[in-house]
């Protein structure tokens, strides 16, 4: 006769780790302080003990930006259509429909146009938790026409970077948006419309090999990862050891790869005073 009896639960093999903190209080990866969850949303979701800048979704990322969080959405109606109808340990399709439910959103991004400090501006976000915030062709068409209305009608441009890179499930179709916008964001320094390329944790793969480091202006939230390939790959590549703390911001700018790190606390100041910079006349 046994006396005590081992409950087994099963496996977790879903793929997706996922940290979900829903209590009302919060823990600092750190410096381990915990934290009121209030108080950090009060705070822009940066611990008030060490500073360090938790994600944040794309709404959020638009009231930080916009006046008074009042800003019109566009292009948010496209959707994959799954052209190569992708299937790894789940299909494509059921990652995007939940990915949907989830978010609330078609794709890993909103477009929006309102006014920062006055000055009309066209603001594209990207939301990381929408299949790690990675760029399919969704992604891609709606940057390029992000781009393009910025273009037309002669509005600066702030892009927010939160994403993996390329979208896999897309293949090739993904990696060619980088092209796609690149020739778009050409066309716009041609007409001479001011570009923001703002970089938040984390910003990699091709979305950094394409716009997000072609910004008239190149910025980052402190100790946002930020790179192409990961370190292991470069390790493995290179045989070499990489320095402490390379591909954060902090390296990066102190390398030249970016123009400013900023808090976020002061990203909307700053990015109103670059703008103005910029273009003097429209203020
Ligand atoms: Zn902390």
């Amino acid at each position: 006769m046994t006396w005590f009896k081992r409950e087994t639960a099963p496996l977790e093999t879903s793929g997706e780790k996922r940290v979900r903190t829903e209590g009302l209080w919060v823990k600092c990866d750190n410096c381990r302080q915990i934290i009121w969850k209030k108080d950090l949303d009060d705070n822009l979701n940066v611990c008030p003990n060490c500073q360090l800048h938790f994600r944040i979704d794309a709404r959020r990322r638009l009231e930080l930006l916009f006046d008074s969080n009042e800003y019109d959405t566009f292009d948010s109606e496209i959707a994959s259509n799954d052209p190569l109808k992708f299937v790894d340990l789940k299909s494509y399709s059921d990652r995007l429909s939940r990915a949907q439910s989830e978010t609330g959103l078609r794709d890993a991004i909103i477009n929006a146009r309102g006014k920062l400090d006055g000055r009309d501006v066209v603001i594209s976000a990207m939301e990381y938790s929408f299949i790690g915030g990675s760029m399919g062709a969704v992604v891609g068409e709606a940057i390029t026409r992000a781009i393009e209305r910025a273009t037309d009608e002669h509005t600066p441009l702030v892009v927010v970077s939160a994403s993996g890179g390329a979208r896999m499930m897309e293949g090739v179709v993904s990696l060619m948006q980088m092209a796609k916008i690149s020739a778009a964001l050409a066309r716009m320094d041609e007409a001479r419309v001011p570009y923001i390329s703002l970089l938040t944790d984390p910003t990699t793969g091709g979305v950094t090999a394409s716009f997000a480091m072609l910004g008239d202006l190149n910025i980052a939230e402190p100790g946002a990862l930020i790179g192409f390939a990961g370190p292991r790959v470069i390790e493995q590549t290179i045989r070499q050891k990489l320095p402490e703390g390379f591909q954060r911001s902090e390296f990066l700018l102190e390398k030249g790869f970016l123009d400013a790190v900023v808090h976020r606390k002061d990203l909307k100041p700053y990015i109103s005073r670059a703008l103005s910079f910029m273009s003097p006349a429209a203020a």
